[in-house]
């Protein structure tokens, strides 16, 4: 179990789409890794809340997640549903933290998924935890946040919109 280092943007890896999960005691390995690279993460940039393994170099569709107050592990997720009703956020990345990006993001999405031991799992989500879970299965996908931009005001430095913006667009 260690922090790792994080593929930064410009990285070809970052556009593969991740292989289904190969085995219990690899994602076991890989979850660890993610949790102690996002900890990590948070205490050098005071902010952060998820994590997918092709970020730290394992193409592989398995996402770690921090969000009200409990951790989700997610092994193969897949999605049941997102609504049609979308919403704008600023959004950022692990993988650029120094960029935001204005995206459109389902309100609702409910997604599947096994647990570290296997167990199969379902969550339903609304508000951050939506949109946390469709940037990292995009991850999983190959896709960045920087490829949802929407017109020409949708990217600014973290600097930048820290100074015009603050609050997120609801
Ligand atoms: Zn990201």
């Amino acid at each position: 179990m260690a922090a790792r280092r994080i593929l930064q943007l410009g990285d070809p890896l970052l556009r593969v789409v991740s292989r289904p999960c190969p085995d219990l005691a690899y994602a076991e390995r890989v979850l660890a890794d993610l949790r102690d690279t996002l900890h990590e993460f948070q205490r050098a940039h005071s902010f952060g809340r998820g994590i997918s393994a092709v970020q730290i170099g394992e193409p592989v569709r398995i996402i770690y997640v921090e969000c009200e107050r409990r951790p989700y592990h997610l092994v193969d997720p897949a999605w049941e549903w997102q609504s049609a009703e979308t919403f704008e956020v600023w959004d950022d990345c692990f993988s650029f933290p120094n960029l935001m990006v204005r995206v459109r993001r389902a309100v609702a999405v409910r997604l599947r998924y096994r647990e570290a031991d296997g167990t199969p799992g379902a969550v339903e989500a609304t508000g951050a935890l939506s949109e946390l879970l469709q940037h990292e299965m995009d991850h999983l996908d190959g896709v960045l946040a920087i490829d949802r931009a929407e017109g020409q005001d949708a990217l600014a430095t973290r600097e930048e919109w820290e100074r015009r913006y603050r609050q997120p667009l609801q």
